[in-house]
């Protein structure tokens, strides 16, 4: 058997960056193996739509088989990386397995962090992948059934108090879109509760939520929440949290439900890379996305980190990604045909959206700066558009078309047992003798 004679290019995250990568080296004398530890690409801006019961896990992600079926160059290889070795041109899988490269690309991305709190993680999940979402769903769900069951009002009304730390993006999200289901999905179904009394806050350590929008636009979507029954708490963190609440300046809140959409660090394989991280665990790249001294490896999307020319640093976010991962596909087919490689790296910012809830959102493009309904329309349209797959546009907005008129949500079904809670909480799987305390 001859050797392959093309070089072969390893790309780790079949993400925003490794999928924009790999499709936009479609065609190329390359050969590609793309690693993921999941078997699917991900439309993370959707998840809290999961979370929220609004949609089901397939319409938001995609197999990445089935994405790159007809990519001749491609081979997906479904495995997590545990190491990378710079010396032998090398990574490391969890099954023990190695695969070499001539050129390897690292877009692992990012999960939540709790400021070195990692304790808070059992009683205040984020959201990131699938299954977070869903185990979510399923929290958030069941916290209106134990309240309907639980004859103790104190108690009772804990289960029916719901806190989001964070209030950027996705805290905003989660907590209007809370808020909905407690005052409209959930009317007439109880009998011993109601649902709109629960207490729904978003709170935010900063002064305003949505930091990164401008000033008026933070205002108005705080103003958007409150009139959708958000209590919104900023300018203080909180402290502590537990089974039972948080903790908040001097006041202990009950809330038997806390969602975490706060802090963010970088992917932990960057830490095999053996070279100094920011503090998020980030990889400082050079202008063209390669590591210092390696211009064979490429960092691109959330785990890289790089300044723009103002001195702000790309951010974090799905467009970013794609970009980068277009560019390190320039650089490579540059390299393949021997043409000069396209200059530096540059984020080209299109613009920033935010849903609130039901016809509520703000946006920012350049000088335009949206907010309410016809914010909601741009955000649900720019949503669909970057979806991929043509099923799941369809069925994404046949949802949205329903939930509009009838504010249903059509994935209200819990499944799961509390053991699989507890293998989450590395609990034992022993009788629960408090059936309030199970989760
Ligand atoms: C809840 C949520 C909402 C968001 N909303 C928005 C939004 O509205 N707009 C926006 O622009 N951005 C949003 N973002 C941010 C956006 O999703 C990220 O910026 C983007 O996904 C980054 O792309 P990436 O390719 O760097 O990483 P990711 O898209 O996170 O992809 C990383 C991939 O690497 C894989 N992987 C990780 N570790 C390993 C390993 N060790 N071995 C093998 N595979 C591995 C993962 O399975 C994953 O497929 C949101 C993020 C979240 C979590």
């Amino acid at each position: 058997m001859t050797r392959d004679p093309l070089p072969h290019l390893v790309i780790i995250g079949g993400g925003f960056a490794g999928l924009w990568a790999t499709r936009a080296l479609a065609g190329a004398r390359i050969r590609i193996t793309l690693v993921d530890r999941r078997n699917h690409h991900l439309f993370q801006p959707l998840l809290y739509q999961v979370a929220t019961a609004g949609l089901s896990a397939p319409d938001i992600a995609a197999p990445l088989r089935h994405i790159l079926g007809d990519q001749r160059n491609v081979e997906v290889r479904l495995g997590e990386v545990t190491a990378i070795d710079k010396d032998s041109r090398q990574i490391i899988l969890a099954d023990g397995s190695h695969l070499g490269y001539d050129t390897l690309m690292l877009c692992t991305g990012a999960t939540h962090a709790y400021f070195g709190h990692d304790e808070w993680a059992a009683d205040a999940p984020g959201l990131k992948t699938l299954d977070d979402a869903i185990a979510l769903r399923r929290k958030l769900l069941l916290a209106f059934e134990r309240a309907e069951a639980e004859p103790d009002p104190a108690r009772k009304a804990a289960w029916l108090s719901f806190a989001v730390v964070g209030g950027g993006p996705t805290g905003v999200e989660l907590a209007g879109t809370l808020a909905e289901i407690a005052r409209h999905t959930l009317r007439n179904e109880f009998r011993h509760i109601d649902p709109a009394s629960a207490k729904v806050r978003l709170v935010e350590a900063g002064p305003r939520v949505l930091s990164t929008f401008p000033e008026v636009l933070s205002l108005k979507a705080r103003r958007q929440l409150e009139k959708l029954g958000v209590e919104v708490l900023t300018g203080t963190p909180v402290s502590d949290i537990n089974s039972d609440g948080f903790q908040l300046g001097d006041q202990f809140v009950p809330a038997r439900t806390v969602v975490w959409a706060a802090g963010v660090a970088a992917s932990p394989l960057a830490r095999t890379l053996d070279v100094p991280l920011d503090r998020a665990g980030r990889v400082p790249v050079q202008p063209d996305l390669t590591l210092d001294g390696h211009p064979e490896i490429f960092v691109a999307g959330d785990l890289a980190a790089l300044s723009q020319a103002d001195g702000r640093p790309v951010p974090g976010v799905a467009p970013a990604a794609k970009q980068m991962g277009k560019h390190v596909a320039a650089i490579i087919r540059a390299r393949l045909e021997n043409k000069p490689a396209p200059g530096p790296f540059k984020y080209q910012d299109f613009g920033n959206l935010a849903t609130i809830g039901r016809m509520a959102a703000i946006v920012h493009l350049g000088r335009l700066q949206l907010s309410g309904v016809l914010a909601w329309w741009f955000w649900l349209a720019a949503h669909v558009f970057f979806l991929i797959g043509f099923r799941n546009r369809i069925v994404v907005l046949l949802n949205w078309a329903v939930a509009y008129w009838s504010y249903q949500r059509s994935a209200r079904i819990i499944f799961g047992d509390d053991r699989e809670d507890r293998r989450r909480k590395a609990i034992p799987s022993a009788p629960d003798p408090d059936e309030t305390s199970s989760r």
